[in-house]
């Protein structure tokens, strides 16, 4: 072995484990900063070595790969669903089936129930070789690049004690913590928040690319080992089995010797899932005894080995105070239904989301009518229906309004959209307010020494109305404010005074153009280098900028068509903001590109793919992600996709090895 490919082994090993102890085990045992550096090191070493590529090598991690359509895969094991039972007395009846079944004692494990997607992972001599979605049980999606991803899935097992090959299966949870982070950044960015981490989890499979599930913090957790020839006695073996070649397995599960313990087991989770940082929705029991499960065999549906058990939901019945509205900075409603406090699952409840005129309708819910109330993998608890033997007949059914609670304008509903707008966008206070909360938000202009709430009160004092009001505040004028000291002040003013220097990209997604998120924005930043660029783009132009869809493009194009927005960007101008990329920024770049619209394909040599785009860019060119008769050419590496291929045939694209490509920007 060479000693390139030694290095590049034991980095693999070394990334492995740390990863296995972090996300895995739960114990990290080295800082972010070194693993980065080793993973660079190691992303490095492999474009320089493309001979010693391996398909799940820890860089492979990041994701990049995109898929347009998932290939079908038919499972080689067909994946059941699970019977559920409610009480003990529908664990007792299936406890009595199963004996007359088999012969002898029968244990159980009790597992907990994870709310997620369920996936079905292969692997071959130890290394991860294809996860499929469920589908319908018999075949299922190809999610190779969007599983490799998630962190705690093993493409490489651990020890050598491992069949040849088997498939395991197990749940993708997106747990509470994640869920929310994820939700934060949306309403950043003016997206709708995603209802439930189920939903979220089970989404995310289906991405499109795979770099964006890389950012998603997913969990993977097993629980069911199949093949032939495995070796494996029991449920709780296969458990302990999984856990040793690397796979996260939460360590709930019990052995159990009756119905009545698997009971115990289902009162104590019943109240302990609260405590849990993922949601789980009941148990599952299975016979432990992996040759009695295979005399026991399956239904048309499921096994008659196990059996779910659902907690029940936690649900109250409470009244129906009034129904607000709330509306957001991007103008969006938000009905909000206001209840009796009533106790749930351990907190208050006040209030709970409406969602949207559909679902009222739907619920046909009225001021004054007695609600259920759920509280489920929702951060707000839901409303489950009307408890009409309660109604009262006098109550009138909801009208949903049609004018903004807040300016009055008349309401706006897309085609195909679920939410009401308020249009008013440059009158209506909240999104006046929430526009220029955003502005100063830490991750946009993070103006010191300014707040949310003295945004609000500086916009209901008549003393601004849109961010670049801010860089005309004096000392003067803040100091009369409730509760304005004189250093608060001194501070306010010397904040806005300094976010002149925070540079373009930042700028950009402070503006608060819906659906320009950071990313976005530093991608807008980078291709168009100024303000002006962008505002010149015409739609089309935008979404021949890699990463750019439809929906972004159509969305900047009617920000910079606004005379309003350009006239305050124009002030923002004048004020001395950064609104093009600084001298330092445009080091390396030239226009040597331009007019041309590259494809990046393969795996190549002696720069890394992102190193290769970052080339074009800097050099005036437009990355595309797709091959079509406006390609000006391909650059293309090793292992460039055989439909990519074909394509570029077919449509007569040119093709350029990465040194011809190097040579034209020298
Ligand atoms: P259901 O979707 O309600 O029919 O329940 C069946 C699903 O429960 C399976 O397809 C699995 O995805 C999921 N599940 C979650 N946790 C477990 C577990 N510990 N054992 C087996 N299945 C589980
Ligand atoms: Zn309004």
């Amino acid at each position: 072995m060479s000693s390139i490919q030694n290095k590049i082994n034991e980095l693999r090993i070394e990334l492995r484990e740390h990863n296995h102890n972090y996300y895995v085990l739960d114990n990290a045992t080295i800082s972010d900063y070194d693993f980065d550096i080793k993973l660079k090191e190691l992303q490095e070493l492999e474009a320089k070595h493309p001979e010693f590529f391996d398909a799940n090598s820890p860089t492979e991690r990041v994701g990049g790969a995109v898929t347009k359509n998932f290939e079908t895969i038919v499972h080689g094991h067909r994946m059941y669903s699970l019977d559920n039972s409610y009480s003990k007395e529908d664990l007792q009846d299936w406890e009595t089936r199963i004996k007359k079944l088999v012969d002898g004692d029968i244990h159980y494990t009790c597992e907990l129930k994870y709310d997620g997607a369920s996936i079905s992972l292969t692997y071959e001599n130890g290394k991860l070789t294809k996860a499929v979605t469920r589908g319908d049980g018999f075949q299922g999606d190809n999610v190779t690049a969007n599983i490799k991803t998630i962190k705690s899935i093993p493409l490489q097992l651990k020890g050598d004690n491992y069949p040849v090959k088997f498939d395991i299966r197990g749940e993708i949870v997106l747990p509470f913590e994640g869920f929310k982070k994820m939700n934060e950044e949306r309403i950043e960015i003016g997206e709708e928040p995603y209802r439930n981490p189920r939903n979220t989890a089970s989404g995310s499979l289906k991405l499109q690319d795979s770099a964006e599930v890389a950012k998603r913090p997913l969990e993977c957790f097993l629980y069911n080992i199949t093949g032939t020839n495995l070796n494996i006695q029991t449920q709780l073996e296969s458990l302990e089995k999984a856990r040793a070649w690397g796979f996260k397995v939460p360590d709930a599960a019990k052995l159990v010797n009756s119905i009545d313990e698997v009971l115990e087991f289902v009162d104590y989770w019943n109240e302990h899932r609260h405590d849990l940082p993922y949601e789980t929705d009941g148990v599952v029991v299975k016979v432990n005894n992996l040759q009695q499960q295979e005399e026991l065999g399956y239904t048309a549906k499921a096994p008659r080995w196990a059996m779910a058990y659902k907690f029940k939901a936690e649900q109250v019945s409470t009244k129906l105070n009034s129904i607000t509205y709330q509306v957001g900075r991007t103008g969006a409603i938000t009905p909000v239904a206001n209840l009796e406090p009533v106790e749930l699952a351990g907190t208050t409840v006040k209030r709970a989301s409406l969602h949207n005129a559909d679902q009222i309708e739907k619920l046909d819910i009225r001021v004054g009518d007695e609600v259920y109330v759920e509280k489920g993998g929702e951060i707000i608890p839901k409303i489950l229906g009307v408890d009409l033997s309660k109604r009262d007949n006098s109550l009138e059914p909801t009208l949903y309004i049609t004018h903004c609670p807040e300016c009055n304008t008349e309401l706006t509903r897309q085609e195909g959209e679920a939410q009401h707008y308020c249009p008013n966008y440059n009158g209506c206070n909240p999104q006046i307010i929430g526009r220029i909360q955003h502005f100063i938000s830490r991750k946009a202009m993070d103006i010191e020494g300014l707040g949310g709430e003295t945004v609000a009160l500086l916009v209901n004092e008549g003393l601004i109305s849109n961010y670049s009001d801010l860089y005309e505040l004096t000392k003067e004028k803040v100091v009369p404010l409730e509760r304005m000291a004189e250093k608060s002040a001194d501070n306010l003013i010397q904040g806005v005074a300094l976010s002149k220097n925070i540079p373009f990209e930042r700028v950009l997604f402070a503006l608060g153009i819906r659906y320009v998120g950071e990313t976005v924005a530093k991608k807008l930043a980078k291709h168009y280098k100024s303000i002006d660029a962008i505002a010149n783009a015409t739609q089309e132009d935008l979404v021949n900028v890699d990463e750019i869809g439809v929906k972004i493009a159509e969305s900047v194009s009617l920000f910079f068509s606004s005379e309003i927005n350009l006239g305050i960007i124009n002030r923002l101008k004048q004020f001395g903001l950064q609104l093009e990329l600084s001298a330092e920024q445009l080091i390396g770049q030239t226009n040597i590109l331009e007019g041309d619209i590259i494809v990046v394909s393969g795996v190549f040599e002696s720069v890394s793919r992102n190193e290769l785009k970052k080339l074009i860019e800097d050099n005036g060119g437009k990355l595309s992600s797709s091959i079509s008769s406006k390609t000006s050419y391909i650059v293309a590496g090793n292992n460039m996709g055989p439909s990519k291929m074909e394509k570029a045939n077919k449509l007569g694209v040119i093709m350029i090895n990465e040194y011809e490509f190097l040579q034209k920007i020298q």
